[in-house]
């Protein structure tokens, strides 16, 4: 199979990357591969909820940013923090715009949670699953998305690089090229190739 940008995972980040790439790039054709079926992710478990700063008359970007730096306890890299805590807002809109609904209170307001380490409300959620309503949400977006394909059942079982042409390719080796993956079909059980020209890992695990 060929496609123009292959994404493994359907969790929130391949996903989010699907919709983004499918909208900027119509005429391209973009392959989500997935392991089991499509809602099968960390994403549909998270429960607690998002954090961003939604209520900027009682919160603030600096707030966000402290709160975090002590959870962390010096673990954290601060300009790593500063970017997921400001840019972080923007894509929870993005979430908000492709459809997911968290909860508001009767006047319309978000329904702002305050979790442990945060020292003001700023806990977006959707009952006590959120995840759940997100991944809903983003897979109903894709659906709408006419150049994007969810294949489910599709191991990745190794990443097709350089040395599958006989290069030595070790973690060192600079541009290191990624042409598509071997994949066990889950469905038949044989190992397939998937061929692309831009390729993105969206999982964690
Ligand atoms: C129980 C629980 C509660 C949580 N609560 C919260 C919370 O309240 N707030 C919060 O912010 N975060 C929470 N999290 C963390 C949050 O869920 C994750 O950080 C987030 O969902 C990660 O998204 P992702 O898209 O990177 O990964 P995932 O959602 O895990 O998606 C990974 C995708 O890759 C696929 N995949 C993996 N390996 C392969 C392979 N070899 N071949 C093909 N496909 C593959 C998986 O099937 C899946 O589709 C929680 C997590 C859990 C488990």
């Amino acid at each position: 199979m060929q496609t123009d940008f292959l994404i493994i995972g359907s969790g929130i980040a391949g996903l989010t990357y699907a919709l983004k790439v499918a909208e900027t790039c119509p005429d391209k054709n973009v392959t989500i591969l997935t392991k089991a079926q499509s809602d099968e992710t960390n994403t549909k478990y998270a429960q607690g909820g998002i954090a961003g700063v939604m209520d900027f008359d009682k919160d603030s970007f600096t707030k966000h940013v402290e709160d975090t730096l002590i959870a962390g306890d010096g673990l954290c890299n601060k300009r790593v923090v500063e970017i997921v805590v400001q840019e972080g807002v923007e894509r929870i809109k993005e979430i908000i715009e492709w459809g997911a609904m968290f909860d508001r209170d009767p006047e319309g307001d978000y329904k702002l949670g305050k979790e442990g380490g945060h020292s003001e409300s700023r806990i977006l959620h959707h009952k006590d699953v959120t995840g759940k309503e997100m991944e809903r949400a983003l897979l109903e977006a894709i659906k709408k998305q006419k150049n994007i394909q969810l294949l489910t059942h599709c191991f990745v079982l190794d990443i097709i690089t350089q040395h599958h042409l006989g290069y030595l390719v070790t973690k060192s080796t600079p541009d290191i090229e990624c042409f598509g993956v071997y994949v066990l079909n889950l469905s038949n059980n044989k190992i397939e190739k998937n061929f692309s020209q831009h390729y993105l890992a969206g999982n964690r695990g």
